[in-house]
């Protein structure tokens, strides 16, 4: 029997359900993939607001992540919520053990209501994390963040702030274009030495919790059944796009 493959995701739950893990283990049931965790912190939300957030001890979150990889045939690793950098540096450690798995990161910042996600502190050090992925997928204002320059306001400079975190270690970064202007949101894929990307699908004008958490998701579970990254990305945001379509 051929077993399905499983996604470890090593990420924070969202007690409203409407981002973090719970988003994370929809999608990847709905890829088909079996779900494997490390919770790195438990966050009291509503859809309003991050109320409380309890950090995981870091070594507990490798744990399980060791555990998981151990348990099952791990395909591909999804990082979202890290909250420390404690946590992101016993992550990077897992991940030195097994560089044959692709991983793919949403480096989660901020939560759409103004929370804090990961410490101000941490994000030098999430940085040194990208080398270790296969891909990172920052919003525009996570893309400024990382990039220590002003929000992006055309694709030119956002190009220019991705190839700057490709110069940290990234091998590819998927700059999200939902919080741009358009009739389509376009995510641009940038890697060293091959032309830039472009993905297209219409702009809806809708709103969604977790989009970032889904479309990393995705992306993973398609990565676990072997697609190569542009194949895995363009069925990615395609599944995004009919999940807004439905709200
Ligand atoms: N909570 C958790 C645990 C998350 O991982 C994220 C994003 O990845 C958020 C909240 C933020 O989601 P949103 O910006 O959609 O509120």
């Amino acid at each position: 029997m051929n077993p399905k493959p499983h996604v470890l995701v090593v990420a924070g739950s969202d007690s409203s359900g409407g981002a973090g893990i719970v988003r994370d283990i929809e999608t990847l049931a709905a890829f088909g993939v079996k779900a494997s965790v490390a919770i790195t912190a438990v966050t009291v939300q509503t859809h309003k607001g991050v109320e409380h957030i309890d950090a995981v001890a870091p070594d507990r979150v490798a744990q399980q992540m060791r555990a998981a990889l151990s348990a099952n045939p791990i395909a591909a690793i999804k990082i979202g919520m890290l909250a420390t950098a404690e946590t992101i540096a016993a992550v990077a450690q897992v991940l030195a053990d097994h560089p044959g798995i692709p991983v793919v990161l949403d480096p989660v910042l901020v939560s759409t209501s103004g929370r804090a996600l990961l410490s101000l502190n941490a994000t030098d050090i999430l940085r040194d994390l990208f080398r270790m992925c296969t891909l990172v997928t920052p919003n525009l204002p996570e893309l400024s963040v990382l990039a220590a320059s002003p929000v992006s306001t055309s694709s030119a400079s956002a190009a220019d702030q991705a190839r700057s975190l490709l110069q940290s270690g990234a091998k590819a970064v998927l700059v999200k274009g939902g919080h741009a202007d358009g009739v389509d949101a376009i995510d641009l894929l940038i890697q060293q030495g091959q032309a830039d990307q472009p993905f297209a699908s219409p702009r809806l004008s809708v709103t969604m919790r977790g989009t970032g958490c889904m479309l990393a998701s995705a992306i993973a579970a398609r990565l676990a059944f072997g697609d190569p990254l542009a194949a895995a990305i363009a069925q990615a945001k395609a599944f995004v796009h009919g999940k807004l379509r439905e709200t």
